[in-house]
C-alpha cells in the first residue's frame, strides 16, 4: 500500500494562531520538544462535523502541558474554536483531530523556561478501524515487556509524547509477532492498558477495568463507564492482576482511535466477544453521533 506521507498532503493546519497551508506547517530541527520530549498532544474524532467531547480534550491538553511545566498560550475556548476551524477548513466532517504543543528553539538544553510554546492542530480522515462484523471477531493482544511507569518516575497523567516511546516499541514487537497490539502491565505488575487504548473485562454481567492511577484515564473509558451505568450494568474500577484473566468472559479496548473494539486473545488467554461488547459498541456509536 502506498503511504501518503503526513508532511505532503493538501489541506490546512492551525499553527500558532492561524490556519496555514498543510505543507507550510514546519518546525526547526533545533526544537526543544524534539530533543527533550517537551511535547504533549491530543487525539480526537469528529463525527458529522462535531468533535466528540471537544472541550474535555482541550482541558486535558492544557493539563498535560501543565504536568510538563509549561502553559499552552490559548484558552480552552480558543482551542475548541481552533479545532472546529481546522475540521471545517479541511472539509471532512468525519475525521481525526490532532492538537500538539511543544517547546520551541530559544533554549537548547535541559532547562528551557524561556522557550516559546508552539501549538498546531491538524485533522485528517481516519475511518473506523474495523466494521461492525469484523470488529466482533475480536483482536489479538500480546503482553508487552515494558510496564507503565511508577507515577513517581514520570508525569503519567499527561498525554506526553515521551510516554509513547515504550508504547511504540511494544506495539512494534507485538505486530512483528502477528498481534494487533499489546497489553501493558503497570509498574506493580497489574493490568494497565494497551499502547493507545484502555481495557475492560466482563464477568457475570459486570464490567471490570483497572483504576487509572498510573496511565491515561481515557475520555472514551469514562464515556463507556457512563454508558454501561446507564444500562444498569455494574462497573468495578479496581486492581486487576494478570492471573485473573482466565476468569473473564469478554474483553474490549476503547479509545478515540479504537472506539470500542472487542479482544479475542491476550497472550495465552481467550475471550469470547459477546453481548456486552456489542451493546457498548452500539451505545458508543450512538453517543458520538447524537444528531444522526
Ligand atoms: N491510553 C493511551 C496510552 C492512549 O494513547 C489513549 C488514546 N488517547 C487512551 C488510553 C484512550 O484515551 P481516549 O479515550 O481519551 O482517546
Amino acid at each position: 500500500m502506498a503511504l501518503l506521507p503526513f508532511d505532503d498532503r493538501d489541506g490546512f493546519i492551525w499553527f500558532d494562531g492561524k490556519l496555514v497551508p498543510w505543507r507550510d506547517a514546519k518546525l526547526h530541527v533545533l526544537s526543544h520538544g524534539l530533543h527533550y520530549g517537551s511535547c504533549v498532544f491530543e487525539g480526537e474524532r469528529a463525527y458529522g462535523g462535531e468533535i466528540f467531547k471537544c472541550t474535555e480534550h482541550s482541558r486535558r491538553f492544557k493539563t498535560s502541558a501543565e504536568l510538563l511545566d509549561f502553559e499552552i498560550p490559548y484558552s480552552v475556548e480558543e482551542l475548541d474554536a481552533a479545532k472546529r476551524a481546522v475540521v471545517k477548513a479541511n472539509g471532512k466532517p468525519d475525521c481525526y483531530v490532532r492538537p500538539v504543543a511543544w517547546r520551541g528553539s530559544e533554549m537548547m538544553a535541559v532547562a528551557a523556561q524561556n522557550a516559546t510554546i508552539h501549538v498546531a492542530i491538524a485533522s485528517w480522515e481516519w475511518p473506523s478501524m474495523f466494521d461492525a462484523a469484523v470488529r466482533m471477531k475480536g483482536i489479538r493482544l500480546d503482553i508487552a515487556e515494558f510496564r507503565r511507569p511508577d507515577p513517581q518516575t514520570a508525569p503519567c497523567r499527561s498525554k506526553a509524547a515521551g510516554l509513547y516511546m515504550i508504547c511504540t516499541i511494544s506495539k512494534h514487537k507485538a505486530e512483528r509477532k502477528g498481534y494487533a497490539d499489546a497489553l501493558m502491565l503497570d509498574w506493580q505488575g497489574r493490568v494497565a492498558e494497551c499502547t493507545g487504548a484502555n481495557v475492560f473485562f466482563t464477568r457475570d454481567g459486570a464490567l471490570h477495568t483497572p483504576i487509572a492511577d498510573c496511565f491515561l484515564d481515557g475520555i472514551t473509558r469514562r464515556t463507556v463507564i457512563d454508558l454501561a451505568k446507564k444500562r444498569g450494568m455494574e462497573v468495578q474500577e479496581r486492581r486487576i492482576m494478570p492471573d485473573e484473566l482466565p476468569s473473564f468472559n469478554e474483553c474490549f479496548i476503547c479509545g478515540t482511535g479504537a472506539e470500542v473494539t472487542p479482544v479475542a486473545e491476550i497472550g495465552p488467554h481467550r475471550f469470547t466477544p459477546g453481548n456486552i461488547s456489542r451493546t457498548l459498541i452500539e451505545d458508543y456509536a450512538a453517543a458520538v453521533r447524537p444528531h444522526a
